[in-house]
């Protein structure tokens, strides 16, 4: 099994994804980060709890551009001062090849997101990252397994070996979860494929009442770790409110899903 290190060429404490490393790696924080204020409560607040990552979207991918678009370079300069405050590595999310290098300039990890998932170029971009900064690459909206993991071919081919899987629940039919979260998935990669696997519990669900249960759930599928969104104050997020969950809420889902490792 692959093992990557997050975190190994900034001022933050290192974390180890996959092989034998039994405890889940959880990142969490904001889907997006939204201003100095949040971001940095935000991020004490989840490494009290027990993160040893945090997430923040400098550039979102909105279905509407009328939405808000995230802060830009402003939001990267924010995660790492975020950064220099806690000690965690950042995992933050690229949407275009064009700016790879600069997102990798602040991040620890950069984030493909599921409507990239099939960005040929930009996953060749990520794997070509100067800093060889690992690469998460979420679940196409409606990708199969196979399309999965030859997209993270891609960003292997281009001579970075450090892919983490995640799985952030598949379209269907159903309105009433924002996606369905494919969990059999995990243990079937674990089959395919020596690359660490995730889960992101917030936008399978799109429902924060359901992502303590999911956490489990994902674990007990034996995934290696979890992406979750958390908000001070969820709803007055400025995105993704809906399937935030609190810091204290966060705080419970780390006790138990290490718990949950330790027994499996
Ligand atoms: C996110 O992590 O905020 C995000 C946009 O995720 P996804 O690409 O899975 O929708
Ligand atoms: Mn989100």
């Amino acid at each position: 099994n692959t093992s990557i290190t997050i975190g190994s060429t900034t001022d933050c404490t290192p974390v180890t994804i996959g092989a034998d490393s039994s405890q889940p790696v959880i990142m969490a924080g904001p889907c997006a980060v939204e201003s100095r204020d949040q971001l940095l409560t935000t991020a004490q607040a989840v490494k009290r709890a027990g993160a040893q990552v945090l997430r923040g979207g400098a550039f979102k991918p909105r279905t509407s551009p009328y939405q808000f678009q995230g802060l830009g370079i402003e939001g990267l300069h924010l995660l790492a001062e975020a950064r220099t405050l806690t000690g965690l590595p950042v995992i933050t999310e690229v949407m275009e090849p064009g700016m790879v290098e600069t997102v990798a300039q602040y991040a620890d990890v950069l984030q493909i997101g599921t409507r990239n998932a099939q960005n040929f170029p930009l996953l060749l971009a990520a794997g070509r990252n100067s800093k060889q900064l690992p690469v998460l690459l979420k679940r196409g909206l409606s990708s199969t397994i196979e399309e999965w993991l030859l997209a993270a071919e891609y960003v292997i081919a281009a001579g970075n070996p450090n892919v983490i899987l995640c799985e952030r629940g598949i379209r269907s039919y159903d309105p009433q979860t924002r996606n369905v979260l494919d969990l059999s998935c995990v243990p079937l990669l674990h089959q395919l494929t020596h690359l660490p696997i995730m889960v992101d519990p917030s936008h399978s669900t799109g429902r924060r009442e359901l992502v303590p249960i999911m956490s489990r759930a994902s674990i007990a599928a034996e995934a290696q770790g979890l992406i979750i969104e958390v908000h001070p104050d969820p709803n007055t997020a400025l995105c993704d409110g809906k399937q935030s969950i609190t810091p204290e809420q966060l705080e419970k889902i780390v006790h138990e899903t290490a718990m949950l490792a330790r027994m499996m």
